[in-house]
């Protein structure tokens, strides 16, 4: 929501905080399997994820916001990794990438987790096996295209009048003091 008029330039906060927001994603890179060298090519030279502001990957969950499973994930290694998970400040968002982490792909068998949205929220997947560098770029995309459109409770407020999920309740200043008061009455 940018507009310019006379030499000025307005926005709104929003739109301000989910574009730094979307262009320095920091990613917690899980290479669990095969697909890790793809996730190696994706943010090596040749495809530079540089460009897209996330070439910082991070290997503490406290700097992290963008887990990157690649590849399959035994039931012993899917407690590691929602423990990182879990240890990851908000907002933070997830890509499971490969027919493996998506599914289990070929590893129908008793250890394989059958796809990792079992134990996690996953916002993208990303078919294939492996996938190429260029469709986990896609899905990197795709989580920027979601965080610009991510509203704010003040903007669902503004725009939709009560925020869908608030049926009710109140919704108070950091100063304690109520705003709104929202029944099922509404
Ligand atoms: S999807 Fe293919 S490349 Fe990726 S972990 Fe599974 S078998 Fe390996």
């Amino acid at each position: 929501m940018f507009s310019s008029e006379g030499g000025f330039l307005t926005t709104s906060v929003d739109a301000v905080v989910n574009w730094a927001r979307s262009n320095s994603l920091m990613p917690m890179p899980l290479g669990l399997a095969c697909c890790g060298i793809e996730l190696m090519g994706f943010a090596g030279p040749k495809y530079d994820v540089a460009r897209f502001g996330s070439e910082a990957m991070r290997f503490s969950p406290r700097q992290a916001d963008l887990m990157i499973v690649a590849g399959w994930c035994s039931f012993k290694m899917a407690h590691a990794v929602r423990r990182i998970w879990d240890q990851m400040s908000d907002p933070k968002w997830c890509i499971s990438m490969g027919a493996c982490a998506s599914t289990g792909g070929m590893h129908r068998c008793y250890g394989v987790v059958q796809g990792v949205d079992n134990f996690l929220p996953v916002d993208i997947y990303v078919p294939g096996c492996p996938p190429r560098p260029e469709a986990l770029l896609h899905a990197l995309m795709d989580i920027q295209e979601k965080i610009r459109n991510q509203h704010s409770v003040a903007m669902d407020e503004r725009e939709k009048g009560e925020p869908a999920y608030l049926t009710e309740g109140s919704i108070v200043a950091p100063t304690g003091e109520e705003i709104r008061h929202v029944s099922e009455a509404h």
